[in-house]
């Protein structure tokens, strides 16, 4: 199970095909790149006649008769045709070994390139999918700003820190492997010899590269929160410069900035440690080189000078190979940091399950209930034991003080939380048994903060129900109140609203929030604050409009209100009180035997009576 959440797993293995492929050509190139070093050593022996027909090496037999047959075939064709012929000969084939060790270099990269973007838009749309059915609980403790980041930054870093280097390990290994099996090839005893320091090489490495994961990780969890202040920062621009708070957020800003400075700076330390240690321990390899060579060459002569320049120059090719396999390391695991952060997006809870024998539940015939529900968002319950009937056809007000828990009741409807105990029933089906997108599709909820989106009018009350024609556009405007205002715009419907809607009042916001609501003509109709920006003559006419249609249509309402004007003349109304209810009956009937509401209504100069003392013509849109 574990290993399914691995990112070759999921990324790169489906590529496996392609991607050895991509090996082949690489191992190809690195072919060629074995073939220009061997021949290193017959063009000096051709170029400076060494006379090296004494072959004097007491190599392996592997090594004597792979150079032997070369310098062979170069003696024959110097006998045949002459040396400058001959070099020409050497010279040319060189050339072509050069020119396709780059043409098959480049066609893994070419291929490579589609692969690599596929698996970055895979992983992009793993987590936008999964942004999109994560729970509100999840939302409720993450920073939009540092989950952007994740879904931009650190699928970037993936990319460049670790199917790039993936890609490039994978010619450098190749061609790594061949140059040391050239090595082998031209003095296997030194070979033996620089084999030696290989562990120590591994020793420093891996003790740097643990703690460089560790710390990157650290330093894109301070991106993620830098990106979240910008984020907050620039939303709420307006009340900073209001409140001449710049001061406070340069300051917090200027915190996490000075410790990404701090990490960031320990990082590179890190990651650029790699290029020394690289080059101290090449020079070293080098060093010991000259001695045990030069030990060879003079005092055993089992060693001809070409072969040991031969192994020289295979050397200096394998040191930089070797160091971008270190660094290429180094980079894949501060990359890791990153994928460690999606890997948390990836990964996270979704709270919310459908069973997998859901019920599919398409109507309500009699209305909701709530039985025995209790709620808790931390510690501290926030609804407790909450017992409640909303019939259908009836307009149900929730009311008290903030805080109470009637947000929360509303959220439990339509399942973006499930109750820590107790049901909410659809008729007599618990929620909890039924398809997610089925619950979902028999309510909609309007709430305080209105959700619109950069596009037409018409478009966005659309969005409540796709299958609507303009007529039923108009006639949801009208009873929203919106239609009016919608005319006097220079487009009408085909107004375009801009980003979020910002060219709109709060109070028009709301009205298009309401409109979208009641074009979805589900079941259930939840009203959450959503007539707070609206004056109360217009939130009056709104919510009888509302009201009247649902009992025509066989709606339950559900209404949680500050302004009692608006909900008074609800059939029912529930007076909830730190998590319970604490009243419920007509607005008389509370305001007569309730001290709370009572309370309530005269805070807002509102007396027992159910309608207005100054009754609003019905059901109009002005
Ligand atoms: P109301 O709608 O009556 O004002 P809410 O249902 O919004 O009340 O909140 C009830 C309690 O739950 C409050 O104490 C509030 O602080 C807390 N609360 C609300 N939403 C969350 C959340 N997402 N995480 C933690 N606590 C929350």
């Amino acid at each position: 199970m574990l290993f399914k959440h691995s990112f070759f797993y999921r990324y790169v293995a489906p590529y496996t095909g392609r991607l050895l492929f991509n090996v082949l050509l690489r191992v190809l190139s690195a072919l060629f790149t074995l073939v220009l070093t061997i021949a290193i050593a017959p063009l000096l022996s051709l170029l400076f006649d060494t006379g090296s027909t004494q072959s004097a090496m007491t190599g392996s037999g592997l090594a004597q008769s792979g150079l032997e047959i070369l310098e062979n075939w170069i003696r024959l064709s110097v006998t045949e045709n002459g040396k400058y012929e001959t070099l020409f000969y050497v010279v040319s084939a060189l050339f072509l070994a050069y020119f396709l060790k780059n043409l098959c270099a480049y066609m893994g990269l070419y291929l490579f390139i589609p692969i690599r973007n596929r698996m970055v838009a895979k992983l992009r749309n793993d987590m936008f999918h999964k942004f999109m059915i994560l729970p509100l609980s999840y939302y409720a403790k993450q920073h939009k700003g540092d989950l952007i980041s994740r879904i931009s930054n650190n699928t970037q870093d993936v990319d460049t820190q670790m199917l790039n280097q993936i890609q490039q390990v994978m010619v450098d290994v190749a061609t790594f492997i061949f140059l040391v099996a050239a090595l082998f090839f031209i003095s296997p005893q030194l070979t033996i010899c620089v084999i030696i320091l290989l562990p120590l090489i591994g020793f420093l490495t891996s003790f740097i590269s643990r703690s460089l994961k560790r710390k990157s990780k650290k330093l894109q969890d301070t991106i993620g929160r830098i990106s979240s202040q910008v984020t907050e920062s620039l939303e709420g621009i307006k009340t900073i410069r209001s409140y001449n708070t710049t001061g406070y957020a340069l300051r917090k800003f200027d915190a996490e900035n000075a410790l990404f400075f701090k990490i960031n700076t320990r990082v590179l330390h890190r990651v650029y440690s790699g290029h020394p240690l690289n080059e101290v321990l090449g020079t070293t390899a080098v060093a010991f080189i000259l001695v045990i060579g030069g030990y060879f060459i003079i005092a055993k002569q089992s060693l001809r000078p070409e072969a040991f320049i031969a192994y020289l120059v295979t050397m200096i090719q394998i040191l930089p190979i070797s160091k971008n396999i270190i660094t290429a390391y180094f980079t894949y695991q501060s990359g890791k940091g990153s994928w460690m952060r999606i890997k948390e997006v990836l990964r996270a809870d979704e709270v919310i399950l459908e069973k997998k024998d859901a019920l599919e539940i398409h109507g309500i015939q009699h209305g909701v209930r709530l039985e025995n529900v209790c709620f808790t968002y931390g510690k501290k319950p926030t609804l407790k034991n909450i017992n409640l009937e909303l019939p259908k056809g009836q307009f149900i007000a929730l009311v008290g003080p903030s805080g109470g828990g009637k947000s929360t009741i509303i959220n439990l409807i339509p399942r973006f939380f499930d109750p820590v105990s107790g049901k909410v029933l659809f008729d007599d089906r618990n929620i909890a048994d039924c398809k997610i997108d089925n619950i979902r599709a028999l309510s909609s909820l309007v709430s305080q903060d209105t959700v619109l989106f950069n596009d037409t009018i018409y478009n966005n009350i659309l969005l409540g129900n796709p299958t609507a024609n303009r007529d039923e556009i108009i006639q949801a405007a009208k009873m929203a109140d919106a239609h009016d205002f919608i005319m006097a715009t220079p487009n009408g419907y085909d107004t375009l609203i801009g980003d979020s809607g910002t060219k709109l009042s709060g109070g028009q916001r709301q009205r298009l929030s309401i409109a979208r609501a009641l074009v979805k003509k589900a079941p259930i109709l939840l009203f959450d604050e959503a007539t707070s920006a609206l004056d109360t003559e217009a939130e009056s006419r709104i919510m009888q409009a509302v009201q009247q249609a649902g009992k025509e249509r066989g709606q339950t309402i559900v209404s949680v209100a500050h302004r009692l004007s608006s909900i008074r003349h609800a059939d029912e109304i529930i007076v909830i009180e730190e998590g319970e209810i604490v009243g419920r009956g007509t607005h008389e009937n509370l305001y007569e035997n309730n001290m709370l509401y009572r309370k309530l209504c005269q805070m807002q100069n509102l007396d027992n009576r159910t309608s207005s003392s100054n009754p609003l013509p019905q059901n109009t849109s002005r």
